[in-house]
């Protein structure tokens, strides 16, 4: 809001120039209310608890709990921000395996704030158990609606815990020397990629190079040319919010994954309520996903924020009637919200991309899940099932968990209560002969949700 009344003096102090005398009594007023925002320094540094430095995330907000600022510190763990005078609450964080680390603080010009050496403590490994967490559909300034540079998306990635990651700008590749060369420096797995928009839908090409220049699609013989096309470059493809603008579900199945996540909408929550049909897209992706697996298709679900700021100031003013949408969208919309947990053979973009290929995936904005089923995992077919053992561990750093639901075939068959801040961990033996596939979901009492791949079963 302050940021409104700061844009709007600036227009009136323009218009007041201009002569234009009715307005010039209301600008008087508002400059006196401007002249009295000073604003003060606030610098530190984050380190993990070996004391070394820490790329992290951190979010200031008001005392009305109002998200006043998003910012990552640099490389070396450093940050620095001036800030209106205020009382706010620092929020430490990088990602879902640390902990969320909040700070009362007060800025006042006379007192510049050095916060040094804040230790942030890793709660959860979920690379221990093999798995890499990342976003594959991001934007930058190659794309002429996206507003950072490569190398603030990418530092906002480390930021915020995620391993590995996608450009994915609109019809070009130009990014991508950058991407690679950036992260190579920084120890994060880049993939080359670009988002393929068409009049007919948009496709991710991942791990291709080469532009792959579809910007019309009229038939389902140049869907295929165009995977064709991604494949021959030793890449995979992917409908992106299919729930928006995809119609060609005939040739769904071809595609090797299918996003039904994408972070510009509500999450996939069951039983969210009225929500406005822009953002609801999510719902009808993963309901077009269950089909297919019903139909018995293998496809991959993927999930990713499709982010085009990363500040998300750009889209943080709440925009509708429900309040559900205003809550959820007022928490920004950020790079890595949501992602995927992938489950490597080896910490590598060939060991990722494999991972994804077998729908070793689950995706999350939160809840952690490690979910084995007669020990087999998301993406594997399991055949004996009368007596099907499954064993969860359900952990989040944001404390809202309420259940875990088992899925199959489309319908929920098991609804599993989770303690709501500390990690669950439990074992079930269900009858599951009569049903193909199976999925597991993470519901919370806020918007935190996760979900995995399926399980195929005979
Ligand atoms: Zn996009």
């Amino acid at each position: 809001m302050r940021r409104w009344i700061h844009s709007l003096m600036i227009l009136y102090s323009i218009l007041g120039l201009c002569q234009l005398q009715p307005l010039i009594q209301e600008s008087e007023q508002l400059a006196s209310q401007w002249v009295e925002i000073v604003q003060g320094e606030v610098k530190g540094s984050i380190v993990g608890e070996d004391g070394k430095p820490v790329i992290a995330q951190l979010r200031f907000f008001d005392s009305d709990g109002a998200l006043i600022k998003r910012i990552q510190t640099d490389i070396d763990g450093n940050f620095e921000i001036l800030l209106d005078e205020g009382h706010y609450n620092l929020e430490v964080s990088k990602g879902y395996e640390y902990e969320m680390k909040q700070l009362p603080i007060e800025v006042k010009k006379e007192n510049p704030l050095n916060l040094k050496s804040i230790s942030l403590t890793r709660l959860m490994d979920w690379t221990a158990k093999s798995y890499l967490c990342g976003d594959l559909h991001q934007h930058s300034q190659f794309s002429d609606d996206g507003l950072n540079t490569v190398e603030e998306v990418l530092i906002a990635n480390l930021a915020n815990g995620l391993d590995f990651g996608a450009m994915a700008d609109h019809n070009t590749v130009d990014g991508n020397d950058e991407w690679l060369s950036l992260s190579q420096k920084l120890s994060y797995l880049a993939i080359p990629a670009q988002e393929i928009t068409t009049n007919q839908g948009h496709y991710l090409a991942l791990n291709t190079s080469n532009l792959i220049d579809v910007t019309a699609l009229t038939s389902e013989d140049e869907i295929d040319q165009m995977i064709d096309e991604a494949h021959h470059q030793g890449g995979m493809i992917q409908i992106n919010h299919p729930g928006r603008n995809f119609s060609f579900w005939n040739v769904g199945g071809q595609f090797d994954a299918i996003e039904i996540w994408n972070g510009q909408a509500m999450p996939p929550i069951p039983n969210l309520n009225d929500i406005d049909e822009e953002f609801a897209y999510n719902q009808i992706s993963k309901q077009k996903w269950f089909d297919l697996l019903s139909e018995g298709v293998k496809i991959t679900a993927l999930g990713n924020s499709d982010n085009h700021d990363i500040s998300s100031e750009s889209i943080t003013a709440p925009i509708s009637e429900n309040e559900q949408f205003n809550e959820w969208i007022a928490q920004g919309l950020y790079n890595g919200n949501p992602r995927n947990y992938v489950k490597v053979e080896e910490e590598s973009v060939e060991g990722i991309l494999k991972g994804i290929k077998d729908g070793h995936v689950f995706i999350t904005n939160g809840p952690l899940m490690d979910v084995t089923l007669n020990e087999a995992t998301f993406g594997d077919r399991v055949v004996s099932t009368n007596e099907a053992e499954i064993s969860y561990l359900i952990a989040s750093n944001q404390g809202s968990l309420e259940a875990l639901n088992v899925i199959a075939d489309g319908q929920v068959i098991e609804t599993i209560p989770l303690a709501e801040d500390v990690p669950t961990l439990g074992t079930i033996n269900l009858n599951l002969s009569n049903y193909q596939w199976v999925v597991f979901e993470v519901i919370s009492k806020s918007y935190e949700y996760a979900i995995s791949n399926p399980i195929y079963l005979k």
